[in-house]
């Protein structure tokens, strides 16, 4: 849950608000559902393909509906305040799965959420992604550096935050598009730490994919609902934020951080590569420190350590 508002912090226009939170069922939604649910009128929209019933904040109501059905989303957005917009077809492997299927989730119902949040007058927070920048010719990366992805997730959420900010520009409509970086924390199914936890649970070795020298910016969830707390506040609209932490970790680091914080001891072996696996990435947050007044505040070690004492116990 978000600390800031967890402790009773003042949660400034948000309170007693009407939320709509797409996505909300999922791995950050429901951590954005936690933080808000005390303090506003959180309503969650999302078909469960990945995310679960049982992780949505009893305070919240829940629509187990797809964002691509026009009336299922007008009825959720209809009346709002605020749209979190999370929903989406959100991994590689999964766009890669179904490309026609990750566009129409992640860019045509985003402009139809952008139509309907117009006419409801309520402000869009986007949750888009460092994929946007495809593979970066140099870190950190500034968010105007060039965006070049080259698969079908990057691809659509690239798309998607374009039409954000345009929408900014078309519609004088109040958007924020948070393009996050390695996401991880309590509750995450796919990706590498993920993986590491369930290997190290095992008691079998850690798996790195490729040589792991590829480096990431892993920031932590709580961070990551700060954030969007704070792209709720801003008055820099129409704008794109990179989230991270500024700093990076080879997936080798990580490795051997998961290892080191397990009671347990597990090798560290080699798999290949996997396909779209961009070599480096880095936030620079120059601009969401400026502008939003956001700063990471969880290291690597100290969100993993935390994370392994959950699942397994201290070391
Ligand atoms: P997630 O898969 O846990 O959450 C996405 C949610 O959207 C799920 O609950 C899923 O059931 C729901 N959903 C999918 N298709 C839907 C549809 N057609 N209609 C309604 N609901 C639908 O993923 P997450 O990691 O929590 O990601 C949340 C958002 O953040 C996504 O937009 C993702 O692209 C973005 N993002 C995540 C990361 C990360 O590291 N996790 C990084 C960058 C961006």
């Amino acid at each position: 849950m978000d600390p800031t508002l967890a402790r009773g912090a003042d949660p400034g226009p948000l309170l007693d608000s009407q939320v709509l939170v797409t996505g909300g069922a999922g791995f950050i939604g429901s951590h954005l559902v936690d933080a808000l649910a005390p303090v506003a009128d959180v309503h969650v929209l999302d078909d469960c393909s990945t995310g679960r019933q049982t992780a949505v904040h009893g305070d919240a109501t829940l629509t187990v509906g797809d964002i691509t059905d026009h009336e299922t989303l007008a009825d959720a957005v209809a009346g709002t305040d605020y749209v979190f917009h999370l929903a989406a077809i959100s991994s590689v492997p999964g766009a890669m799965a179904d490309p026609p299927r990750a566009l129409d989730v992640n860019v045509s119902a985003t402009a139809d959420l952008l139509d309907l949040a117009t006419d409801a007058g309520a402000r869009v927070v986007f949750a888009s992604s460092a994929a946007v920048y495809g593979d970066p010719s140099s870190v950190p990366i500034g968010e105007t550096d060039a965006k070049d992805p080259r698969e079908p997730y990057g691809v659509s959420k690239l798309a998607g935050d374009h039409l954000v900010r345009g929408y900014a520009d078309w519609k004088d409509l109040d958007t924020v598009a948070l393009r996050l970086f390695n996401v991880y924390g309590p509750g995450q199914t796919g990706g590498v730490v993920p993986s590491f936890l369930e290997q190290v649970q095992r008691g079998e070795p850690l798996v790195v994919h490729g040589d792991g020298t590829q480096t990431r910016d892993f920031v932590h969830v709580d961070d990551v609902v700060r954030a969007m707390v704070a792209a709720a506040r801003t008055d820099a609209t129409g704008e794109s934020f990179n989230v991270g932490t500024g700093d990076v970790t080879s997936i080798h680091e990580l490795a051997t951080v998961v290892r080191d914080a397990a009671p347990v001891t597990v090798d560290v072996v080699h798999d290949d590569p996997r396909p779209a696996d961009v070599p480096e990435s880095q936030a620079d947050t120059t601009k969401a420190r400026r502008d939003l007044e956001f700063e990471a505040r969880t290291t690597v070690e100290d969100g993993v350590h935390a994370l392994v004492e959950r699942a397994i116990g201290p070391a």
